[in-house]
Order: structure tokens, then C-alpha cells, then sequence
């Protein structure tokens, strides 16, 4: 690379900040060359969309902001011990948390399994390489959790070989409990679907020396949600990065007491004969999951919700004018963000709801997703950009006019 073209390199980069490694990356002749300009997505015709819909892992989640974008180019550019890193990430998300310990997973499924593991194995590295296997071993294998939380997700504990018990009631727990109970498992954004609340249930696992574990994958912010369920005694807690706290998508935390984050780790890559080696988290997203939470924790969680507020009243706008019954609410769980219900009424649209978000994401440009069911449509704010909401109020206009009997 020449001088000029190099100078002209580091005009080039987007952020601030890149010369020295930057630099170093270019004149290896690797990322940066012949490179500006291509639409890569676009090559791939693939086709990108606004998002009204939510933070959906199939929509790919959220946008990393420009400060893990560049915490992951710019670790990049180094080798180190992926260990050693995971210490010391682990140490500052910990203080971020207000957590015992912590480490970074590759998102809250693998945080749960590897979560679980740690509970189940302790230290011992007999049990840490017979995972799944826990018949003979001398391993716990039954998670309690309640009916109303029995959900998916909890595939990612029976991943360690335990089972499910499903219970509904105090009486029904104490029933279940047994020499084999290896936790009593919560999943905090269906809490009010269950007979049992956090702290009746960390009370119940204490009374029995039951470790009490809890997803709240999706239920960021609230900021205080990051640590609350830390302080309430959880063994472990498991969050999604890739999700509100906009770290990459395949990342996520695990937090809790020490003894079960260290035991966890030991079913983590780099080690090889363990369950979760599959389930490695690279070093990039390993320091961008550590700057999207500092970036999540430093920003105006109110001013945003405010500005999420306004585009979702401008939406609401649209679908009443066009005849359309609509609800606005703020769920109080999870996914904690201004949310539009519009339902697409047979009396009032020709269309179907599926024909809409059809028409909305492959009827005109720019496409827009949304969510919803048969019969309504489903829309969130805090994936869109600057600008982007007058953007889908417009196509939303056009869609539910045209839809309209
Ligand atoms: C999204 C989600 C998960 C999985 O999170 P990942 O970070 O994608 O692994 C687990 N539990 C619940 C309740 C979720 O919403």
C-alpha cells in the first residue's frame, strides 16, 4: 500500500480513533481494499427491511451500537488468552451487575445450559465430561420450574440430560422436591402467568438448600433489572446481549454466585470434552458484549422510551384513521417498550393481517416488518433509526388504505 492510499485509508474508516491498528490491518493488505462500495447484502439479494416489529432473534435482534462495533474491530486485531480475557470481562461485568461473578455466553440459551451445568457438576471434572449423562454419575437431574414458565427455552436446561417437573402450586413444589432436584427455575417475563412470585419462590429453594436460577433473556430495561434478581439471591441469572442491550446477537450473560459461575466455566470452551464447546463466544464478542452493557447502563432510558412513545403514537394515528381498533400499551415484564396492537377487523379490511405484514414487507420500498397474529398486527419503536418512523407511518398509511372494505 502506498502512503497516499494509506492516508487515504484512514480517512476513509467511519469512527475515530483507528490509526494504529487500523493501520496495521491495511497494510496487510486484508480488510479495507477494494472493499468500499459493495453492497453486501445486496450482492447476496438479500433483502433488508425497517424494523417495526422487536427485538426477534429471526430478524437478527437489534443493531450493535457504534461503540461495540468498534470495541469488536478493535479487538480484532489482537491475539490474547481467551481465558484470561474472559476473567477480566467477566470481573467488570460483575461490577456492572452488581453480580458475585460473571461471564460472557454465546446469548441466554447457552447461559442457561452452561448455567445448569455448573450447578450440576460443581468442580469436579468427571461430571464436567459425562454431561449429558447423568444416571450413574451421582449428578442431580430434575429442574422444578412452574406450568405458566414452562416454555421452549427450557430445552436449554434438559440439554445437561435433567428433566422438567412442572409444578403449580407452594404444596406442589414441596411435593416435588426431592434428592435429585438439581434447581427451581424461574422465567421472569411470564411471572404473572405462575401462582408463585420471585421472592416466595427464592424463599421456598432456600428452606430446601435448592439453588433458585432465572431467565430474564428479554427483560432489559429496566437498568435495574440487570442487577434485582442478583440481589434477590438467584444462583444465576441469564440475559440475551444481542437483544435491548444491543451487543452482538450471538452473545449474552451469565451472572450469579461465584462457585456456579466458576463451575460453569469449566463446561465452557477452550475446554474440549465438555457440553458447551460448541457454544463459544469469540473474543470480539466477548469485548463487545462488556461495551454494549456499559453503553446500555450510561444512556437516558426515559428520554428514549419518550421518543419510542411518540412513533408509536404516530403509528397509532395512521391505523385509527384508517378505520382500525387499536391498543397502546408498555408491557411491564418483558420487551419493557411502547408497543402498538392493531386489530385487522373483517368488517373493516378486505385484507387479512397476514396479507398486510405481507404487503408491508414485500409490497413496496422501503420493506417494513412488523409482528401480530390472524387477526392483529404488532409494532415496537426501539428498532428503528432516526427518521425511520415517518418512514413506515407512511407505508403503513398506504397498506391499511388500500386494505380497507
Ligand atoms: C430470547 C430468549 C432466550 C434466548 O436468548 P438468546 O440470547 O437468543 O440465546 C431465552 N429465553 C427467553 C425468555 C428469551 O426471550
Amino acid at each position: 500500500m502506498k502512503r497516499r492510499e494509506i492516508v487515504k485509508y484512514i480517512s476513509m474508516a467511519p469512527l475515530g480513533g483507528v490509526a494504529l491498528s487500523g493501520l496495521a490491518a491495511a497494510q496487510d493488505g486484508m480488510p479495507g481494499q477494494g472493499f468500499k462500495g459493495r453492497d453486501l447484502l445486496g450482492e447476496l439479494g438479500v433483502r433488508v427491511f425497517i424494523n417495526a416489529a422487536g427485538t426477534y432473534t429471526s430478524m437478527t435482534a437489534s443493531l450493535m451500537r457504534p461503540e461495540t462495533l468498534e470495541a469488536i474491530r478493535q479487538t480484532s486485531q489482537h491475539f490474547v488468552m481467551i481465558d484470561e480475557l474472559q476473567d477480566k470481562v467477566g470481573e467488570r461485568i460483575a461490577q456492572l451487575t452488581k453480580s458475585e461473578a460473571a461471564v460472557v455466553t454465546s446469548g441466554a440459551f447457552a447461559a442457561l445450559t452452561l448455567g445448569l451445568a455448573g450447578i450440576l457438576t460443581g468442580t469436579d471434572p468427571e461430571k464436567v465430561k459425562a454431561l449429558p449423562k447423568l444416571e450413574g454419575t451421582g449428578m442431580k437431574s430434575e429442574v422444578i420450574c412452574q406450568k405458566g414458565h414452562a416454555i421452549g427455552y427450557n430445552q436449554a436446561l434438559t440439554n445437561t440430560g435433567c428433566k422438567i417437573v412442572v409444578v403449580e402450586t407452594v404444596d406442589d413444589v414441596r411435593k416435588a422436591i426431592n434428592e435429585k432436584t438439581a434447581a427451581m427455575h424461574f422465567l421472569h417475563i411470564n411471572a404473572d402467568k405462575g401462582k408463585i412470585l420471585h421472592e416466595e419462590w427464592i424463599a421456598l429453594a432456600n428452606e430446601y438448600k435448592i439453588p433458585a436460577t432465572i431467565d430474564i433473556a428479554a427483560d432489559v430495561p429496566p437498568v435495574s433489572n440487570l442487577s434485582r434478581f442478583n440481589d434477590m439471591g438467584f444462583a444465576f441469572v441469564a440475559v440475551s446481549g444481542g437483544k435491548a442491550l444491543r451487543g452482538p446477537q450471538s452473545a449474552g450473560l451469565l451472572m450469579g454466585k461465584k462457585n456456579v459461575i466458576q463451575a460453569a466455566r469449566l463446561s465452557m470452551f477452550p475446554r474440549g470434552e465438555t457440553i458447551g464447546r460448541g457454544m463459544k463466544v469469540n473474543k470480539e464478542e466477548i469485548v463487545g458484549m462488556w461495551v454494549a452493557l456499559e453503553e446500555f447502563i450510561k444512556i437516558d432510558h426515559a428520554a428514549l422510551a419518550v421518543k419510542y412513545q411518540k412513533s408509536i403514537d404516530m403509528f397509532d394515528a395512521v391505523a385509527k384513521a384508517a378505520g382500525a381498533t387499536t391498543r397502546v400499551f408498555t408491557p411491564t415484564l418483558g420487551n419493557v417498550t411502547p408497543t402498538l396492537d392493531i386489530t385487522i377487523d373483517k368488517a373493516k379490511f378486505k385484507k387479512t393481517a397476514d396479507e398486510i405484514r405481507h404487503d408491508l414487507m414485500h409490497g413496496g420500498d422501503p420493506a417494513v416488518a412488523v409482528v401480530g397474529g390472524p387477526t392483529n398486527l404488532g409494532m415496537t419503536a426501539w428498532c428503528l433509526k432516526d427518521g425511520e418512523d415517518k418512514i413506515v407511518a407512511k407505508r403503513l398509511k398506504q397498506v391499511l388504505e388500500a386494505a380497507k372494505v
